[in-house]
């Protein structure tokens, strides 16, 4: 498979390319600031042709560029209905928008278990709340690939204090992702990647950071 991690806007936000590599079935996950280029760009490159604009949730940062590339590419977006939306509406979920973000509809909705075919590929939905109401991680089970949001990052997780924030299922989440193979390959939404044998300690999430 083709995986390439493009990190763009003020957040500095992962926007992750997968790709079959014998059908160049594509997949873009999230569309920060600024991704179009570099993604339009790669889909040349590899001679790839894009199916689908999935997101993780839908802070501002990770959808920026959402109805720009939809409209370039003519694709579907795909998001959980709980966070549709701040698609539809940025800034409707209480963060502050820095610069006006066009919303946009979305074509269909992701739910916890569904296998989204991408050539050879399969995508399955982990329905992950915590960070926002409708967060999601997609995982490649075959190759041991997990594109997780602001669910996990490497060393840490996603902010638990925002307006839609729910700490509460993200302990849950959390001990979800902690259930994967250790070796699994973890590309986060921001910053490098991890495996789920060094953050071992999201199990335990809640003692770690739930202050009493
Ligand atoms: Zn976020
Ligand atoms: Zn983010």
């Amino acid at each position: 498979m083709i995986i390439k991690v493009f990190t763009t806007g003020p957040a500095e936000t992962n926007s992750i390319l997968i790709g079959c590599s014998k059908t160049r079935h594509a997949a873009i996950i999230d569309v920060p600031l600024d991704s179009t280029e570099l993604i339009v760009q790669a889909l040349k490159k590899d001679s790839l042709t894009p199916q689908m604009i999935l997101l993780t949730h839908s802070h501002w940062d990770h959808l920026a560029d959402a109805a720009k590339l939809k409209k370039l590419l003519g694709v579907p977006i795909y998001v959980h209905h709980e966070d549709a939306g701040n698609l539809e509406r940025p800034g409707s979920d209480r963060l502050p928008l820095f610069f006006p973000i066009e919303g946009v509809k979305p074509d269909k909705f992701l739910s916890d278990g569904q296998i989204i075919p991408l050539g050879d590929l399969q995508i399955e939905v982990i329905c992950t709340p915590g960070h926002t109401p409708g967060g999601v991680c997609f995982w490649l089970k075959a190759q041991k690939i997990l594109i997780s949001g602001d669910t996990l990052f490497k060393g840490t997780i996603g902010n638990i204090s925002f307006p839609t924030a729910r700490p509460e299922l993200m302990w849950h989440s959390l001990k979800k992702l902690a259930k994967l193979p250790p070796d699994t390959r973890v590309f986060p939404g921001h910053g490098p990647e991890t495996t789920i044998k060094a953050e071992s300690w999201i199990a335990q999430a809640r003692e770690r950071f739930e202050e009493f």
